[in-house]
């Protein structure tokens, strides 16, 4: 069957809009816009009726058999999007639709009907005549990965919902006090900036209230539903710097591959603990004290923490003498409390009181493939 004869036919059994009549011809053309395509067609069709000097039997105008006319809807729709848009600062966007289901299978029959080769489905074609317009009014992408903004359309309700990408910021901190939640004030700097839902706030190993860092310690935080995207990472970083009880470096744009690599880094914590006790210790005892800490080298010792075991291993363990000081550096995989190492399995083999004068976490060190199950 010819084209033309096809339109004719299908003109005479539905009315179907410029768009859904259009579409069923998609590929034939792609590059002329569907509307365009559908009200040449139609136009054509009724040329042939005339030029053959025949009754014209085509379906009258009213509601489209196909999309009960969802395109004509388009510019509400449209507005309604940039509205919601206002708010918020992105780069590039995504339209999606929920098509009623009763639409897509009364298309599927249709199509068993009248010919499926050339068309173009509902949704592709909203969703795309949407996204075109859209694009050209705001000068934004579209981006098919990962798009700031994912805004779904529901013609049936006739609700917009938009799904807003988080935005991840990373970089390192010191942490240089044992009072201050450190974390909280780069979170919040971050959360009011952005003016983001929530956030959470990712690092490495454990990082427990009264350890302070001489090292940096990397971290990435999630912003949900940010409105704004374009922070002024520098500025933020003087800002939360002012604070004595931190120093942040490094912050930068970050993604959900960074998270993702960091989350399954295999790394080791060193720390140094500096213990304080009554008493000197002899320098027999001591050497009985050091043998005894240091048979825990290259083992697994037991913790419990938040109601879950957890076996970290100790790679190296050295214990120096100082006064009344008793100074251990200890390197564990991570998942390792030092707090409970030390108010457990070290004081148990000392057998003596002490306070814990200072812990300092000195750094962090990627495993090496040959150390992970060692
Ligand atoms: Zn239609």
């Amino acid at each position: 069957m010819d084209l033309a004869e096809r339109v004719k036919e299908i003109l005479e059994k539905y009315y179907i809009c410029d768009e859904c009549l259009g579409r069923q011809f998609h590929n034939i053309i792609p590059k002329i816009r569907n509307r365009e395509k559908g009200r040449i067609l139609r136009t054509f069709v009724l040329f042939s009726y005339l030029h053959n000097k025949e009754e014209v039997k085509i379906k009258k105008e009213g509601e489209c058999y196909l999309c009960k006319n969802m395109f004509n809807k388009i510019d509400f729709y449209l507005n309604e999007i940039k509205k919601r848009l206002k708010d918020y600062e992105y780069n590039s966007f995504l339209i999606g639709s929920k098509i009623p289901k009763e639409l897509i299978s009364r298309e599927e029959e249709f199509w068993d009907e009248n010919g499926v080769d050339f068309c173009e489905a509902m949704k592709s074609s909203f969703n795309r005549e949407i996204g075109y317009r859209l694009r050209k009014e705001t000068k934004k992408k579209i981006k098919f990965e990962n798009p700031d903004i994912m805004i779904v359309v529901d013609p049936e309700k006739n609700e917009i919902d938009l799904q807003i990408s988080p935005l991840y910021i990373k970089g390192s901190y010191k942490k240089k006090t044992k009072k201050g939640k450190v974390q909280k004030l780069i979170e919040n700097t971050l959360v009011k900036k952005s003016s983001a839902s929530e956030s959470i706030f990712y690092s490495i190993g454990r990082l427990e209230q009264n350890v302070i860092t001489s090292c940096y310690r990397p971290f990435i935080i999630m912003l949900k539903n940010p409105k704004k995207r374009k922070l002024g990472l520098k500025k933020i970083k003087q800002e939360i710097n002012k604070s004595k009880s931190i120093s942040v470096s490094n912050l930068s744009y970050s993604n959900k591959d960074s998270l993702d690599e960091m989350k399954n880094e295999k790394i080791t914590a060193s720390y140094l603990a500096t213990l304080e006790f009554n008493k000197k210790f002899g320098k027999e005892e001591f050497k009985e004290i050091r043998k005894k800490l240091i048979s825990l080298r290259n083992k697994r010792v037991l913790q419990f923490l938040k109601k879950k075991t957890r076996k970290p291993y100790i790679r190296r363990l050295k214990v120096k003498v100082s006064g009344r000081k008793l100074i251990i550096d200890v390197e564990s995989t991570v998942g390792f409390s030092i707090n409970s190492f030390l108010k457990g399995k070290i004081k148990k083999l000392i057998g003596k009181d002490f306070k814990i004068k200072e812990i300092i976490l000195k750094n962090y060190r990627k495993m090496k493939s040959h150390e992970m199950y060692s």
